[in-house]
């Protein structure tokens, strides 16, 4: 039998004693009931004795020893004892655990801060502290804009995008970059990731230049040899066996041209990340240029249409913007046969304005979708290089966007054609009655 059932059966077997006792003693007087009820007084004031030896030693149990009572009494403290050290042995190793959390959060080479639903700081690691300039009791429980109040940030925050880190410019540090990324988690609260990103800011500084510069250093001497493979192609007296060649060299230093044409104005969209403002552009006016340039063009599919459903205008930089939809253009005309056909979209809705470009040409396997826009990625380098592509019309296109707070997204299927679409913020949109308003 369990101690603790034991126990039971000797108060039960205690408790009818003393009844048979009070009864007896109380019937040996002539007054049974009057000796059953002191017996049960009697029993009563021995429970409350031990209650009270209990609840005394439950105040001051950190340093009294535990009563030494047997029976029922004596199970309940041996079950509290028991509680009472597995709750310590626990906690012990929780203080542990949260002292081994802190140390190597405190040794991480990142900085980590942890905020509340309010953005009030709770914690920082030493990193952070450092990267940030963060005063251990001073700063905690101020909101972190309030410290960190570069505008990119402010940005970051309001757009509560936080899938990608943010890269600041501290006023403290001189020539220092941070890179900032929020990490939600848990009922509200966040992890501010903070790192020290100067040298690949530096390194990426170093390979924007050496690439301007090269391309820049490339442009003269190309133009040079341009120019004197064109009259050399239009002289009459050149030999018929050098025809072919000298019409390769030309559109090979064409294709070296766009290149570094294409180089520059990535390098220039590159120098900075900043949003562009603009003015308020006409975009089926955009639309009805871009589809004669096509026409235009020795060879492109036969029908090429501009859809138009809303008169809204574009807030953009306009050289920018017709740089972009020429490129998506000019790629669905290139990757599209003469019997295909394009469609040029323009509509805004509750999510903004939306440019986009359909073609029912080759389309594009789905597993190099993510990777068109990288520099020089090409789905088919001799497909492309045939088409006479640089490789750089679809990075140019996303850096555009980027700039405009816009996104790009295609939708292909290989052998039926793709869409790629622009989708630009709701700020972009300038309706009609507006600019009339703006004007008038
Ligand atoms: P390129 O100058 O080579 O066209 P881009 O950056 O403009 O370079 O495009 C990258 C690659 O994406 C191209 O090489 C091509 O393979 C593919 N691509 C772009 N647009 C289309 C399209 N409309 N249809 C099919 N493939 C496309």
């Amino acid at each position: 039998m369990q101690p603790a059932t034991q126990a039971w059966w000797f108060a039960a077997g205690r408790l009818l004693g003393t009844v048979l006792f009070g009864l007896a003693v109380g019937w040996l007087f002539g007054k049974p009931w009057a000796g059953l009820a002191c017996a049960l007084v009697i029993h009563l004031a021995w429970q409350l004795v031990n209650l009270f030896r209990l609840e005394w030693w439950l105040r001051h149990r950190s340093y009294a020893d535990a009563p030494d009572v047997g029976g029922v009494w004596g199970e309940i403290i041996s079950q509290i004892v028991r509680l009472h050290r597995r709750k310590r042995f626990h906690k012990q190793r929780f203080v542990q655990l949260i002292r081994q959390l802190q140390r190597s959060t405190a040794a991480l080479p990142n900085g980590v801060v942890i905020l509340n639903a309010q953005r009030e700081i709770i914690w920082f690691n030493r990193m952070a502290a450092r990267l940030l300039d963060l005063r251990r009791t001073a700063d905690l429980g101020l909101r972190i804009e309030n410290l960190l109040r570069e505008p990119e940030f402010a940005r970051y925050l309001a757009v509560k995008d936080y899938s990608n880190p943010v890269v600041i410019r501290p006023t403290t540090g001189e020539d220092c970059y941070l890179s900032l990324q929020v990490v939600p988690y848990g009922d509200g609260q966040q992890l501010l990731l903070v790192s020290d990103v100067s040298r690949q800011m530096r390194l990426e500084a170093v390979r924007r230049d050496f690439v301007a510069n090269a391309s820049h250093e490339l442009r003269s001497p190309l133009t040079v040899i341009s120019g004197y493979l064109e009259t050399l192609s239009q002289d009459p007296a050149l030999d018929g066996d050098l025809q072919g060649p000298v019409t390769e060299m030309r559109r090979q230093a064409e294709r070296m041209t766009g290149i570094i044409r294409d180089l520059l104005e990535l390098s220039r969209l590159e120098e900075t990340d900043e949003v562009v403002g603009g003015e308020p552009l006409d975009v089926p006016a955009l639309m009805s240029t871009l589809r004669k340039d096509v026409l235009a063009r020795a060879k492109h599919p036969r029908d090429v249409r501009a859809r138009v459903d809303s008169d809204a205008q574009l807030i953009g930089d306009e050289p920018e913007i017709h740089s972009a939809f020429s490129n998506l253009v000019d790629n669905a005309a290139k990757y599209t046969s003469p019997e295909g056909s394009i469609e040029m979209r323009w509509w805004v809705d509750d999510e903004g304005a939306h440019f986009s470009v359909t073609d029912t040409g080759m389309g594009v396997p789905v597993e190099h979708i993510p990777r068109l826009t990288e520099r020089f990625y090409r789905v088919d380098a001799g497909r492309s290089r045939a088409t006479g592509g640089s490789g750089l019309g679809l990075a140019i296109v996303k850096h555009v966007l980027q700039r405009h707070g816009a996104e790009l997204e295609v939708q292909s299927v290989l052998g039926s054609g793709s869409t790629f679409t622009c989708h630009f913020p709701l700020q972009r949109v300038q309706q009609p009655q507006a600019a009339v308003t703006a004007t008038g």
